[in-house]
């Protein structure tokens, strides 16, 4: 089948040593089973470390270094596993690493996940959002039933259209659904914020800025505009059902006033804002569900 992509999927490349949040860092990463079989039959002076890295387990996953860094990540911040092999000896998760994917009826799409440091750059700063092309072939089947993607076309129409005031844009997206934040007052938002999981307990007493109240400081409007088209495509795209669309939807535009709320007073910190609401609430399921249990009515 067809894969596509949003037009700045194609900039991205890991900036590697240049990460100040290198995903290498805080995170526990599982290594697949097809990849734990090519390290055990890995010749050269490295494979030996690569080995007792592993931590054996359901999944297995590498051992983590002091500070929580990747064991094969160098004071340089580079990957000593790319440096000795190459990147077709890394496991999948890192090869795969920001993207996601989500298939549709007509093919597959890939994007860029937002707790990427460069990614989430590319995303804030790029207004081709709306163009998503196809970029190859890919194995699999096209999903079946539901399309979202007229949908996501429309809403796209709505969010780009920059005549209309962005408050008013925000409203119509979700109108076009069925969808309001109001469903919760703010004050039930911040309690359902914190409740949820966090990798860094900070962050739990910062989301406690939020409101729903739409206005928003111009000079973060483009950057919140392409942040929610981002939201949409990431979990929208890979709705089978316009109950789980919608929900989704509803999501989407909680991120961002979530978003707008913490940049509020700090726009200047907008990338770094948005990297942490992404890699605190897109890359925890529990996290994601929990808020688009909400708009399942
Ligand atoms: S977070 Fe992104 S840019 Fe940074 S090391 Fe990981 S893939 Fe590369």
């Amino acid at each position: 089948m067809k894969l596509y992509a949003p037009e700045y999927y194609k900039d991205f490349a890991c900036i590697a040593d240049k990460c100040r949040h290198s995903c290498c860092i805080g995170w526990e990463i599982d290594v697949d089973g097809g990849t734990v079989k090519m390290y055990e039959s890995l010749k050269g002076e490295y494979a030996a470390a690569i080995r007792e890295s592993i931590e054996p387990g359901e999944p297995p996953h590498f051992r983590l270094s002091e500070g929580d860094r990747c064991p094969h990540l160098n004071k340089d911040g580079l990957c000593r596993i790319i440096l000795a092999y190459g990147e077709d000896a890394l496991c999948d998760i890192c090869r795969e690493h920001p993207r996601f994917y989500n298939d549709t009826p007509h093919g597959r799409e890939v994007g860029l996940g937002m707790s990427c440091e460069e990614a989430c750059r590319l995303i804030l700063s790029s207004d081709g959002y709306a163009n998503i092309i196809e970029i190859g072939d890919t194995d699999g089947e096209c999903a079946d039933g539901f399309d979202p993607l007229p949908f996501r076309t429309a809403l796209y129409a709505i969010l780009a259209d920059r005549t209309v005031p962005y408050p008013d844009r925000l409203e119509k997206i979700g109108a076009a659904h069925g969808v309001s934040l109001s469903v919760h007052t703010d004050a039930e938002w911040r309690e359902t914020l914190a409740s949820l999981e966090y990798l860094d307990d900070a962050h739990r007493a910062q989301f406690q800025t939020y409101s729903s109240d739409p206005a928003t400081p111009e000079e973060i409007e483009k950057p919140l505009e392409r942040a929610l088209a981002y939201f949409i495509c990431r979990h929208c795209t890979g709705a089978d059902s316009s109950e789980e669309f919608r929900a989704a939807l509803g999501l989407s535009l909680f991120l961002e006033r979530l978003l707008a709320s913490l940049a509020k007073e700090t726009p200047e910190r907008l990338a770094e804002h948005a990297r942490i609401v992404s890699e605190e609430i897109e890359y925890c399921e529990d996290n994601t569900d929990e808020l688009k249990y909400a708009f399942w009515f």
